[in-house]
């Protein structure tokens, strides 16, 4: 998990870090950090000691593998900069499956470990809005934006349904000319989160996007981030950032050549974890090339339909066929083109 950390304190030295900053009323130089799991491996057969087992000892059981993850994001930027992931998979010393819920805690532990200064805005889906991971979070010094949905917080709809009847929820529209939009706000700051003895005050955002086809999108989120007319929106630009983690991160490693749930092989002990981790990196490398490389940006962008696959390919065969001397060649003879040599056999 060293380089995942050496790589970033690169970046932050470099002045790149900054275009990533996240401000929000008295919130600046903060980080939105949105973290979630995700499947990579699924077998009735193949299987290894990291494996987790689904329906075990019975005649369908199941080995599978998932991979908790999380990326620093900002709403502007089109690249994401992975931390070092958390594998969800069997841990020593125990015969139970890990899951999500204690994944995340190690996942965060390592964070504040291997950064202790920087400050966070954890983005989480509606699966982790609970009091423990809250309180975690808190006890980080960071702070958070949590889906919320109706199925998992009856209690805090019908709280904020409440107050709305006493006139207690504020409003605050946003009118998009340029783009047609409309944002409509509702939202009460301390509100409890659920009927458990210990819950946690959250601010309740309540949010309708209404486009220039007229159709509507609703979120709902928590936060401890104090609600008011100068900060909802922010608020609802960052938690919307939280998709850059499937959109951008999960997606990109499955299907634009990484081979994430397809790796090079299962092994015995522990090769699948560490093939994970290792596409994780070469991913943090692509991306750092991607926000602060000209050359790469030139490479990546010289076709009039870019993609990342069709860049993996032309690298690997000038690599077969030429002798490089350097990336900045490589990327430099991409973009500019080079100049097709005849084919030609050694037949010594
Ligand atoms: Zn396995």
């Amino acid at each position: 998990k060293t380089p995942f950390k050496k790589l970033l304190n690169i970046v932050q030295r470099n002045g790149a870090l900054k275009g990533f900053e996240f401000k929000c009323g008295k919130l600046k130089d903060h980080y939105l950090l949105p973290v979630d799991g995700t499947g990579l491996f699924y077998s009735g057969t193949c299987r290894c000691n990291d494996c987790c087992i689904m329906n075990e000892g019975k005649k369908n059981e199941a080995y599978y593998h998932n991979i908790m993850g999380g990326c620093i994001v900002h709403p502007n930027q089109k690249t994401v900069l992975p931390l070092a992931p958390e594998a969800i998979c069997k841990q020593d010393g125990t015969k139970k499956n890990d899951c999500e819920k204690a994944a995340i805690r190690r996942f965060l532990a390592q964070v504040k470990h291997d950064h202790p200064q920087i400050k966070l805005v954890i983005l989480l889906d509606g699966l982790y809005a609970d009091n423990p991971t809250i309180a975690l979070i808190k006890k980080y010094g960071w702070h958070y934006i949590i889906v919320a949905k109706d199925g998992n917080h009856e209690s805090l709809i019908e709280v904020m349904n409440e107050l709305y009847d006493q006139g207690e929820v504020e409003h605050h529209t946003i009118v998009d000319k340029e783009k047609n939009t409309t944002h409509r706000f509702r939202y009460a700051n301390n509100v409890t989160l659920n009927l458990q003895d210990d819950a946690e005050q959250v601010n309740v955002l309540d949010y309708i996007e209404i486009d220039k086809a007229g159709n509507s999108h609703v979120w709902c989120w928590v936060t401890d981030i104090e609600l008011t007319k100068k900060t909802v929106e922010s608020v609802m630009r960052g938690g919307r950032c939280r998709w850059h983690i499937e959109n951008q991160t999960f997606n990109t490693l499955k299907n634009q050549g990484y081979q994430l749930e397809h790796s090079y092989g299962h092994g015995e002990s522990h090769l699948a974890t560490n093939f994970a981790y290792l596409t994780f990196l070469a991913f943090l490398v692509d991306q750092i090339q991607e926000l602060a490389c000209p050359r790469f940006q030139k490479a990546l962008n010289k076709p009039a339909k870019p993609t990342r696959k069709r860049l993996w390919k032309k690298i690997t065969c000038l690599f077969l066929t030429l002798m490089i001397d350097s990336w900045d060649a490589l990327f430099k003879a991409i973009a500019h083109g080079s100049k097709a040599q005849k084919l030609e056999f050694n037949t010594s």
